[in-house]
C-alpha cells in the first residue's frame, strides 16, 4: 500500500472519530437541556427552597449540640420508662399553670431527653381553633407520654385565625413548613387535639412507610372506622410527606382530607402501617361538631380528582400569612391566616 492512500484512510478515520465525538457532544448537550427542563417543571422546586432555608433561631438551648451528640449514648431501642396501658383521667379542675409546673423540663414547647440522644426528632402538629379545654387535656397527657418514649419533640399548635370554614389539612401543611424553619425534624405527627393515646407503647416515631396510629377509639368501639382510614393521628417522615406534596389545601370543612392523603400515599406506591390494635387505642374527648366546620359536601368529587390534582395542590401551593408565633412554655402557637375557599358555595 502506498503512503498517500494510507494517509488518506487515516485522515478519513480521524474525521469519523471527530464526527463521532461531535455527535456525542450534541447528545450530551441535549440530555443536559432536557434534564434542566425536568427540574424546572418539578412542582417541588420552590418547596425544596423552603425546606432547606436557614433555620429560625430557636429560643431554647434544647437542641443537642454536635459535642453532646457524640458524648451521649443513643437512647435504647425500647425506652425503660414505658408503662403500657394507662388509666386516663380528665379532671375538670386541671389548669394550665398546674400542667406547666408538672412539666418544667419542657422549654418553649420543646423537650430533649437529658441522659441519651433521642432516636428521632419529632414535631407534633395540631390543627386548632377554639378547643381550649381539649388542648389542656392534650398537654396534660401527651407531655409525660412523649417523655416516657425518650423522644426529642416539640408540640406545634396551628391556630386558624378568623372564623371562616375550618381547614384541617391546610393548617397541617402550614405546620410542616413552619416547623421546618425551627429544626430539621425527622418525623411529623399530625394529631387531632381531642385524641388521647391510651397506651404508651404506641410509639410516636416514623417508620419506613407512613404510619396510622389510631386503630380504635372509644367513640367507635375501638374498631378501625373503615379500611384505609388515615385520620385522627398519623405520622410521616419529612421525605414521605414531601414526596406526596403534603396535604391538599382545598378541603374546607369536615371530612375527606385524610382520604386524600391516603390516595397520595398510594399513588407513590407507599403502604400504610399500623401498630397492633391493642396498642393503638385512643380516648376522644367528647364534643359536638364545631360551628365553622360543617361537612364538606364536595369531598367525594375532590377525592375522585386527586390523581390529577395532587401535584399542584399541596405543600408547593400552600399560601398563608403568619400572624404570630408564640413560644409558650408547653407548646408553640402559630396563628395563621390561611384564607378562605376559592369558590364560596
Ligand atoms: N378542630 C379544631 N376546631 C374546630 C374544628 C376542628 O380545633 O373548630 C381540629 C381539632 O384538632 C379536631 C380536628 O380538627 O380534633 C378534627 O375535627 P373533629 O374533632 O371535628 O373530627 P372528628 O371528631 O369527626 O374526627
Ligand atoms: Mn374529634
Amino acid at each position: 500500500m502506498g503512503v498517500l492512500p494510507t494517509l488518506f484512510k487515516v485522515a478519513r478515520r480521524g474525521k469519523c472519530l471527530l464526527l463521532l465525538v461531535l455527535c456525542l457532544c450534541v447528545l450530551a448537550w441535549i440530555a443536559a437541556i432536557s434534564s434542566d427542563d425536568v427540574v424546572k417543571e418539578s412542582p417541588f422546586e420552590d418547596l425544596k427552597a423552603i425546606e432547606e432555608s436557614p433555620r429560625r433561631e430557636l429560643e431554647s438551648e434544647m437542641i443537642p449540640s454536635v459535642e453532646e451528640q457524640t458524648l451521649k449514648e443513643s437512647c435504647p431501642e425500647r425506652s425503660p420508662l414505658l408503662r403500657g396501658a394507662l388509666k386516663l383521667t380528665f379532671e375538670a379542675s386541671v389548669t394550665l399553670e398546674q400542667v406547666e409546673s408538672e412539666n418544667q423540663e419542657v422549654v418553649g414547647g420543646q423537650y430533649n431527653p437529658a441522659d441519651c440522644v433521642a432516636r428521632q426528632s419529632v414535631a407534633i402538629l395540631i390543627p386548632y381553633r377554639n378547643r381550649e379545654k381539649h388542648l389542656l387535656y392534650f398537654l396534660y397527657h401527651l407531655h409525660p407520654f412523649l417523655q416516657r418514649q425518650q423522644l426529642h419533640y416539640a408540640i406545634y399548635v396551628i391556630h386558624q385565625a378568623g372564623d371562616v370554614t375550618f381547614n384541617r389539612a391546610k393548617l397541617l401543611n402550614v405546620g410542616y413548613l413552619e416547623a421546618l424553619k425551627d429544626y430539621n425534624w425527622d418525623c411529623f405527627i399530625f394529631h387531632d387535639v381531642d385524641l388521647i393515646p391510651e397506651n404508651d407503647e404506641n410509639l410516636y416515631v416514623c417508620e419506613e412507610q407512613p404510619k396510622h396510629l389510631v386503630v380504635g377509639r372509644n367513640s367507635t368501639g375501638y374498631k378501625l372506622r373503615y379500611k384505609g382510614y388515615f385520620g385522627g393521628v398519623s405520622g410521616m417522615t419529612k421525605d414521605q410527606f414531601h414526596l406526596v406534596n403534603g396535604f391538599p389545601n382545598t378541603y374546607w370543612g369536615w371530612g375527606g382530607e385524610d382520604d386524600d392523603l391516603r390516595i397520595r400515599i398510594q399513588l407513590q406506591r407507599m403502604t400504610i402501617v399500623r401498630p397492633p390494635a391493642e396498642v393503638a387505642r385512643y380516648t376522644m374527648v367528647f364534643h359536638k361538631r364545631d360551628s365553622g366546620n360543617q361537612v364538606n359536601k364536595d369531598r367525594m368529587l375532590l377525592l375522585r380528582r386527586t390523581p390529577q390534582t395532587w401535584k399542584k395542590d399541596g405543600l408547593n401551593s400552600c399560601s398563608y400569612n403568619i400572624l404570630s408565633v408564640n413560644r409558650e412554655p408547653l407548646y408553640i402557637n402559630i396563628t395563621a391566616d390561611i384564607g378562605q375557599p376559592e369558590h364560596a358555595h
